[in-house]
């Protein structure tokens, strides 16, 4: 090492020493939104261009679709025969969630985008693969008091009135720009879209994830938004929802305590009630869902999915 470089190196390990080291209790943490993802394809039609953050779907699934370009109005796509609007954030760009319904036969299915610029018509057209969503089979034995839950009119009588709760969201995303996390940290003690067999072989789905959680675990948002319903239910026992807004909803079901009203809004990570054992439930544990747009999809995809906000 040269004679120059070497008293370099001294001055600035000298600099370096005279620094006082911070304690680690006053280090500052700072959140920054994760940048958007590259996309996994593009595709470029009269100047907009689409965005796809998939490659392909699975049952119960959802991918992330964007839209650019000057003057674009009134995006909508089409997949797997239902229709669904774009939503608009400040970068201009236009958004929309792609998502597949848990029973959706697997195989090429088409997506179809299209959206108005003055009186031309803009559309994009690609083929998506739906995978199977490998869905496990369980065997569950309710205790005698809770057998009566076991049945499909009680079931659908719930299903009927979740869609009614699920379906008052606004036009604009109510998350912020950390987007979706776990409800508690516990390991996943049974799996979304499980085939479930019950009491005299009623056949069922499980709508959700369920975690490990003794009883009275504190139980928080997965992402910001506003209270939509806190209140028993039969199956689901006292539960909550959230509305995250573009109609995305988060479900915690069998909590022993809520503390949340409708109509209040909710930050991310915010307690929001108290895990149980209430409804159709074996032992104390956390049950909670994804609904989107009606449909029950796997709450990790949303977890694990970036966002914009
Ligand atoms: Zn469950």
């Amino acid at each position: 090492m040269l004679p120059t470089a070497r008293l370099i190196l001294a001055c600035l390990l000298l600099t370096l020493s005279l620094i006082p080291a911070r304690a680690q209790d006053s280090l500052d943490i700072i959140f920054q939104p994760a940048p958007r993802p590259m996309p996994t394809a593009v595709m470029i039609e009269s100047g907009a261009r689409l965005e796809l953050y998939f490659s392909s779907l699975k049952q119960g699934g959802l991918g992330l679709l964007r839209l650019a370009g000057d003057g674009i109005e009134d995006p909508r796509l089409d997949f797997l025969g239902r229709e669904r609007r774009f939503f608009q954030v400040e970068d201009d760009a236009w958004y929309a969630l792609l998502i597949v319904d848990m029973n959706a036969s697997p195989g090429l299915r088409q997506l179809t985008v299209r959206a108005d610029r003055g009186l031309e018509e803009i559309s994009f057209a690609r083929d998506i693969r739906v995978d199977s969503g490998r869905f496990i089979l369980q065997e569950f034995e309710l205790p005698a008091n809770r057998a009566y839950l076991v049945n499909p009119a009680i079931e659908a009588a719930e299903f009927a009135r979740l869609d009614e709760i699920t379906s008052e969201s606004g036009p604009k995303p109510l998350w912020d720009a950390g987007g979706f996390g776990l409800p508690l940290e516990s390991e996943t003690t049974s799996p979304f879209g499980a085939f479930r067999v019950l009491n005299d072989g009623v056949k069922t789905r499980h709508t959700g994830w369920d975690q490990r959680a003794s009883s009275a675990t504190p139980v928080h948002a997965m992402a910001s938004g506003k209270v939509a319903f806190a209140a028993p239910l039969e199956i689901r026992g006292d539960a909550v929802v959230i509305d995250h807004g573009v109609g995305v909803y988060t479900l915690y079901a069998h909590l022993s305590q809520s503390n949340v009203t409708p109509g209040e809004t909710v930050d991310a990570g915010q307690i929001i009630g108290l895990s149980g054992n209430s409804g159709r439930s074996t032992g104390p544990h956390l049950h909670w869902e994804l609904i989107v747009a009606g449909h029950w999809l796997d709450g990790l995809e949303i977890v694990a999915l970036w966002l914009p906000s």
